[in-house]
């Protein structure tokens, strides 16, 4: 927060999908921790968040919200979509059009923390108590994944987020809206497009 933001992602994306479907691939590169089952429910929830990403319903809700985005680091809601959806992290700064998560599970009964992660790691952390073989358990993991990936971004919020109109919230939030659709009789319908 507070700090100069560099855009030249901004100018890099949009130069990047002149020709292009403007799709962003999600790839979980390190897993470390999980279960053969949750490795695959892992595996799913990432899929789902590429998915919900190249939604054009999602796209339509991010950038069109009833109310005030917060903690935006000076940036138009399309500026923050065409910035999620470059692949460029703070880590990472490279217009790859590629989501890199790094995950690892951890178990803490007594804990209300989903997951978390910090700023000068490119690891984030979940808690196994939330990581339910179910639809709205692989929607709880994808909006994870999604909020950390905009921290990796750069995006912020107080403390457990005072308004849920911070950016990874906000962007956690529409993808738990939209995700019903990718899913039928309890299964994920969808594949990557990048395989
Ligand atoms: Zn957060």
């Amino acid at each position: 927060m507070g700090k100069n933001l560099d855009i030249s992602f901004y100018n890099q994306a949009k130069g990047l999908t002149d020709n292009d479907p403007e799709q962003i691939r999600v790839v979980i590169n390190d897993l470390r921790g999980a279960t053969e089952k949750e490795a695959r429910i892992a595996m799913e929830s990432a899929l789902l968040m590429e998915k919900v990403l190249n939604d054009l319903e999602f796209k339509t809700k991010v950038t069109n919200p009833p109310f005030i985005v917060e903690y935006t680091n000076g940036l138009s809601l399309q500026q923050i979509y065409d910035k999620i959806k470059s692949g460029s992290t703070e880590l990472e700064p490279a217009v790859d059009r590629t989501a890199n998560l790094r995950v690892s599970i951890y178990y803490k009964r007594f804990s209300r923390a989903i997951g978390y992660t910090y700023p000068d790691t490119v690891w984030q952390w979940f808690n196994r108590k939330f990581l339910l073989d179910s639809v709205s358990g692989r929607i709880t993991l994808s909006s994870n994944f999604l909020h950390e990936y905009c921290h990796k971004c750069q995006f912020d919020h107080p403390y457990r987020g005072f308004s849920r109109r911070e950016v990874p919230y906000f962007y956690g939030d529409s993808l738990e809206t939209v995700a019903d659709k990718f899913f039928k009789n309890g299964k994920l319908t969808v594949a990557s497009s990048f395989m």
